[in-house]
């Protein structure tokens, strides 16, 4: 093998992407995991660290540059991985991700050959997320806001997200320059000083509607009423103005105490025709006009009968459930976030739909009870967070023999993984559709549907 010493440079080919967007070189076997390197470009590569199995390079010179290369793309969105495909194009983007998917799946359930569909591109592919979570830190003695380096919590200083609704940076950079006015002192998260530690902006897609949230690390908010004027004069789309406190040193960046400061408790936004009421705690996917895509494709998988009962499980304010209520028999919801399912009751009713039921719990512990109170579901929606899906909740929902079970994913590792579960037990995987919910980033979404084999 090869020894490698810190700034040795080597003249490498790039023969491939890491899920995260690294290109990745091989000397002799060994892989390195190289920053702004795709494939097919030749590089003049210094070696930064190395490890057991793999080590980190960094491009000296690029001999040769990829045809797909974006090369106008601002390098902070690469270095802090707001935008950490964004010097792929965006064509490449899409084949990358069903690519992923057809490699975990081959890897995984050994499915060599399945037809995972083309990816269905985001219909904004910039400026398309309707959620910011800002961290607030000073750098050299000055408030900013911006975004970490990855791998680390230094701040880089941005105004333009690049990703995010424009209108969405306006109000960050407003509230940013208001807060040094009044001399309020950004969080330090080495001393576990300061005050503000997140502003999170959400701007709901088709009212307009926008929610800011203030995090904080105690509760007296010196000047408060001075911001609150300013941002909702300068900004009268603001319905709502809260502030959590997190007096916890971790990196979650809410803690459990809210307030309202100014306005409502929620915002509202209009998906598939429905309107949803959405709170500061509540999960709502954060490229909408691409989730309506996600959610119709998930209906038409499904098949749906008028006599239908249908589970929507990690139902979040009821999107999925509520969009197919009105083409079905029964919809039931269950969620683990308490004021999400206030949400999904609330949005049930503004759209009089009165055959939906929400429940809040584990989806592997409700599951198994509706399964003992003799729920028997017809179609079965899953929408987990990354980890996937629960032993306990695989079993019991295939015990209760639904005809489909419909997955949405943002995980296809742990997708993939879920997939050999259900086969094993008598389902069969029949679709796969990936839909790009966040362009210009590695995450990956994908639709599938799993039928019972007779
Ligand atoms: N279907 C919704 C939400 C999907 S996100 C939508 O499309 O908007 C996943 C949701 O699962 C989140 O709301 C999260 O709070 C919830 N969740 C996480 N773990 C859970 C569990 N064990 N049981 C039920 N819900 C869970």
């Amino acid at each position: 093998m090869t020894n490698f010493n810190k700034n040795d440079i080597f003249e490498v080919d790039v023969i491939d992407l890491t899920h995260e967007g690294a290109g990745v070189v091989k000397i002799d076997g060994y892989p390195f995991f190289v920053e702004n390197a795709l494939p097919s470009e030749r590089i003049k590569m210094r070696v930064l660290k190395t490890g057991k199995k793999f080590g980190f390079g960094k491009v000296d010179t690029y001999l040769t540059t990829s045809p797909h290369r974006v090369t106008d793309i601002n390098l902070d969105y690469l270095r802090t991985g707001i935008a950490d495909f964004g010097h792929l194009d965006y064509g490449e983007q899409l084949k990358f991700k069903r690519k992923q998917i057809v490699e975990l799946l081959s890897k995984t359930a050994r499915k060599a050959d399945f037809p995972v569909a083309e990816t269905i591109p985001s219909p904004d592919v910039t400026k398309y997320r309707n959620k910011a979570s800002i961290p607030v830190r000073a750098v050299n003695g000055v408030l900013e806001t911006g975004f970490f380096r990855k791998h680390s919590h230094a701040l880089v200083p941005v105004e333009d997200f690049f990703i995010q609704q424009p209108e969405i940076d306006e109000v960050v950079v407003f509230a940013r320059d208001l807060l040094r006015k009044c001399g309020l002192k950004a969080y330090n998260e080495v001393e576990n000083t300061g005050f503000m530690r997140n502003i999170v902006v959400r701007r709901a897609h088709a009212t307009g509607e926008i929610m800011v949230i203030f995090v904080t690390r105690k509760v007296a908010f010196f000047k408060v009423d001075n911001v609150l004027n300013a941002l909702t004069t300068q900004f009268p789309a603001i319905k709502s103005i809260m502030q959590n406190v997190n007096t916890t040193t971790g990196n979650a960046i809410f803690g459990s105490d809210w307030q309202v400061l100014y306005g409502q408790d929620f915002i509202t936004d209009v998906m598939l025709g429905h309107k949803y009421e959405i709170s500061a705690p509540s999960f709502y996917q954060v490229n909408t006009k691409a989730a309506e895509i996600l959610y119709t494709k998930a209906i038409e998988f499904a098949d749906l009968q008028p006599s239908d009962i249908v589970i929507d499980a990690y139902s979040g304010i009821g999107t999925i459930g509520l969009s197919l209520a009105q083409q079905v028999a029964h919809v039931y919801g269950v969620e683990v976030v308490a004021t999400a399912v206030e949400n999904a009751r609330r949005n049930a009713e503004v759209n009089a739909i009165t055959n939906a039921t929400y429940v809040t719990g584990k989806a592997e512990t409700v599951m198994a009870d509706w399964l003992s109170e003799g729920i028997k579901p017809d179609v079965i929606v899953v929408d987990p967070p990354r980890k996937g899906l629960d032993e306990a909740f695989i079993k019991s929902a295939v015990h209760v023999g639904a005809r489909s079970i419909v997955y949405i994913s943002c995980n296809a590792a742990t997708f993939a993984r879920d997939v050999v579960r259900f086969e094993e037990l008598g389902y069969a995987l029949e679709k796969v559709q990936p839909v790009d919910l966040f362009p210009q980033t590695h995450h990956v979404e994908l639709v599938a549907l799993l039928q019972r084999v007779k």
